[in-house]
C-alpha cells in the first residue's frame, strides 16, 4: 500500500493534467479497438473458408457469416465512436459534476444541515439517486444503437425472435433489478468507506465477496426466471445418457435446465452455474433443438470439465485478488484532491465520484486485465476440450463445436493479436486440432 500512496502523493498537486490523462486513455482505447478491427478486416473479406473446414462448411453460410461479422463490426464502430464523442463532452464539461448537482433534491440539503446523524444516509441516497440516473441516461444513449442490432442486424440475418415488447420488458427488468441491485452494493460501499475511514478495504472486500455468493446463490432461483422459463429436461434418453455421464464423473447432478432462449433469439448456447451446494446445468432450448444428442452429450462433457478442473475456482481467486488489488488502490486515490478538483468537485469529495474516476483513471490497466483474463479463460476451454476427450467424446464435440459454429454464423479465422485480446474461447479450428479431430475423422 506503501508505494501506491507514494505515487499518488506524487501525482497529488494542483493542477494535474486529469482530464488530458483521462480523455487520453478514452482516445487511446478507442484508436487500439480501432486498430484491432483493421488486423480482423482482411479476415473477413475472404472467399473460401479454411482448408481443414473446407468439408464442414457450407459456402453460402460462410460468405453470409462474413457478411454479418462485417455488419457488426460497422454497428460497433459507430457505437464507440459516439460514446467516445459523449464522454469527451462530459469530460469537457463537468457532466459528471452537473449530474451529481441536478440528483441532489433539496430535502437532502435539510436533512443533511437538520442533525449530523443523517450526513451518511443522505451521502448513500444522494449516491444511489445519482448513479441510478447514470444508468438511465446510458440506457438511453445507447437505446437506438440496441435496437437497431436487435431489430436491424440480428433480425437481417434470423437470429432475433424477440417482439419490441419483450426487448422493452426486458429493458425495463434490467434497470429495476440492476438498480436495487446497485443501490445496495453502493449504499454499502459508501457506509463502510465513511465509517472505517483507511482501513475500509479489508472491510469493503469482505462485503463484496458476501454479495458476489448472495448474487450467485439467487440469481438462478430469482433474477433468472424473470427473463426466461426454466423447464427441468424431459425424461427421455437424452436426460439418462447425461445422469449416466454425471454419474460416471461424480458430478452431484440436481438440476437440469431447459431455457425458452428462443423466444429471444436463435443463438444457442449451455451454461453450468452455481456454489458448490446448489449447482445446475442449463441448456438453451434452440441447442437441444439444433444438435444430436451425442453432440450434446459431447458438450456436457465439456462444462462439466469445468467442473471437474475446479475452473470456477480459479476465475473466482482471480476476482477475488484483483478487486484486491484495485481497492487498495481506489483507498490511495480517494484521497486525490487535484482529481476531485479537475471534475469540479472542490467542497464536496464524494466516495461514489471519486469511483467512477478511479475506473476511467485506470482503463489501460483494465484493457491489460481483460487480456489477462482472456487468456487464462482459454487455458481452461483448452482443458476442458481435452477433458472431454478423455472421456470418449472428442469426435461428437468437434462436430458440436462445428455445427455451433455454423449455426451461429461464426467467422472462422481471426487476426491472432484481435482474438488474443478480445476471445475468451481459443478459435475452432485450433480447439478442432488440439482435441485431434480431423484424424478421428479420417479414421471414422
Ligand atoms: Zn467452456
Amino acid at each position: 500500500m506503501g508505494i501506491v500512496q507514494q505515487i499518488m502523493h506524487i501525482l497529488d498537486f494542483p493542477g494535474f493534467p486529469w482530464k488530458t490523462v483521462i480523455a487520453g486513455f478514452s482516445i487511446g482505447k478507442y484508436v487500439w479497438d480501432l486498430y484491432l478491427q483493421r488486423r480482423q478486416a482482411p479476415y473477413l473479406l475472404k472467399d473460401n473458408p479454411p482448408s481443414v473446414l473446407a468439408e464442414h462448411v457450407d459456402e453460402k453460410k460462410y460468405q453470409k457469416a462474413l457478411a454479418y461479422a462485417r455488419d457488426k463490426t460497422f454497428l460497433s464502430t459507430i457505437t464507440s465512436t459516439f460514446a467516445l464523442v459523449i464522454d469527451l463532452l462530459l469530460i469537457k464539461f463537468n457532466g459528471l459534476s452537473y449530474l451529481w448537482s441536478l440528483t441532489k433534491f433539496p430535502w437532502m440539503d435539510h436533512l443533511a444541515a437538520s442533525a449530523s446523524k443523517f450526513s451518511l444516509s443522505v451521502a448513500i441516497s444522494h449516491s444511489c439517486v445519482f448513479l441510478f440516473a447514470v444508468t438511465v441516461f446510458s440506457s438511453l444513449i445507447q437505446l437506438p444503437f440496441s435496437l437497431y442490432s436487435t431489430f436491424g442486424i440480428e433480425e437481417k440475418y434470423g437470429f432475433n425472435k424477440s417482439t419490441l415488447k419483450i426487448f422493452f420488458m426486458d429493458l425495463f427488468k434490467e434497470l429495476t433489478i440492476g438498480g436495487a441491485l446497485m443501490s445496495f452494493l453502493v449504499s454499502m460501499f459508501v457506509k463502510i468507506t465513511m465509517k472505517f475511514g483507511d482501513n475500509f478495504v479489508l472491510y469493503a472486500w469482505g462485503a463484496y465477496i458476501l454479495f458476489g455468493l448472495v448474487l450467485q446463490s439467487i440469481a438462478p432461483s430469482l433474477i433468472m426466471p424473470l427473463f426466461y422459463k426454466f423447464t427441468p429436461l424431459e425424461q427421455g434418453s437424452l436426460r439418462s445418457k447425461i445422469e449416466d455421464l454425471a454419474v460416471s464423473i461424480k458430478f452431484p447432478l440436481k438440476n437440469l435446465y431447459v431455457i425458452d432462449a428462443s423466444r429471444r433469439s436463435a443463438h444457442s448456447n449451455a451454461f453450468f452455474y452455481g456454489l458448490p451446494w446448489n449447482k445446475g446445468i442449463v441448456l438453451f432450448d434452440t441447442l437441444v433443438k439444433n444438435h444430436t444428442e451425442e453432440e450434446l452429450l459431447a458438450i456436457l462433457g465439456h462444462e462439466l470439465g469445468h467442473w471437474y478442473l475446479s475452473h470456477n475456482m480459479i476465475h473466482t481467486l482471480v476476482d477475488y485478488s484483483m478487486s484486491l488489488a484495485q481497492l487498495f488502490m481506489f483507498a490511495a486515490f480517494l484521497r486525490n484532491n487535484s482529481l476531485y478538483e479537475a471534475f469540479d468537485f472542490t467542497k464536496e469529495k464524494p466516495v461514489i465520484i471519486g469511483l467512477l474516476l478511479f475506473s476511467d483513471a485506470l482503463g489501460p490497466m483494465s484493457s491489460l486485465l481483460t487480456y489477462g483474463s482472456n487468456k487464462i479463460s482459454r487455458f481452461c476451454e483448452y482443458q476442458a476440450d481435452a477433458f472431454a476427450k478423455k472421456l470418449g467424446l472428442a469426435k461428437d464435440l468437434g462436430d458440436g463445436l462445428i455445427r455451433i459454429h455454423n449455426d451461429n454464423l461464426s467467422p472462422l479465422e481471426y487476426d491472432p493479436l484481435y482474438t488474443s485480446y478480445h476471445h475468451s474461447h481459443p478459435i475452432l479450428t485450433d480447439r478442432l486440432a488440439a482435441i485431434n479431430y480431423m484424424d478421428l475423422k479420417k479414421n471414422e
